[in-house]
């Protein structure tokens, strides 16, 4: 089932996720929907307040053969985490970043070159990546969602005025749902 991806004015993007307590079905399916969901919109992540929810879970689908992947050898995509936390972080890494509740936007975002984190599998196993490149970027960028942060938090007062006009269309766009 393809959900419906909230954008940027949303109120609901602005929710903090709470910890998902057990791997039900019903958790098997949003994390099933949320992965068709950013298929759908060529994404390499989603976090579940995109699609409204509250749930502590994100799905990213970072091609291997991209430049600067940064999957580690063995990792399957797509990558579900549930109830995901950043345990190190390195380096430090300018690159051009969208999100999908911003659509037509992009800016250069400064983040951690290298991540660790640790998050909980479909299976309930609790689980440790070491990530770098566009994969720990993804990451970064999904932990900022559950903690209602957003890629315009994240921009500079001049990045912010470049695209201004933009980010007026989708807030004014957004007041009608
Ligand atoms: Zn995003």
């Amino acid at each position: 089932v393809i959900l419906r991806i909230l954008t940027f004015g949303e109120e609901a993007l602005r929710r903090k996720a709470g910890p998902v307590v057990e791997i039900t079905p019903e958790i098997r399916r949003l994390a099933q929907d949320m992965v068709e969901t950013m298929r759908s919109a060529q994404g390499v992540g989603l976090a579940a307040g995109q699609v409204g929810r509250e749930e502590a879970i994100c799905v990213i689908d970072v091609p291997r053969e991209m430049e600067d992947a940064g999957v580690p050898e063995g990792m399957a995509m797509p990558l579900v985490m549930i109830n995901p936390e950043i345990t190190a972080a390195e380096g430090r890494h300018r690159c051009e970043e969208g999100c999908l509740s911003f659509p037509e936007i992009s800016v250069p975002v400064t983040r951690a070159r290298q991540v660790a984190a640790a998050y909980t599998d479909l299976e309930g196993l609790r689980r440790s990546i070491v990530a770098d490149g566009l994969l720990a970027r993804a990451v970064q960028h999904e932990l900022d969602h559950l903690a209602g942060v957003l890629l315009v938090d994240r921009m500079s007062s001049v990045q912010r005025l470049s695209v201004a006009g933009r980010l007026k269309r989708l807030r004014r766009a957004a007041g009608g749902k």
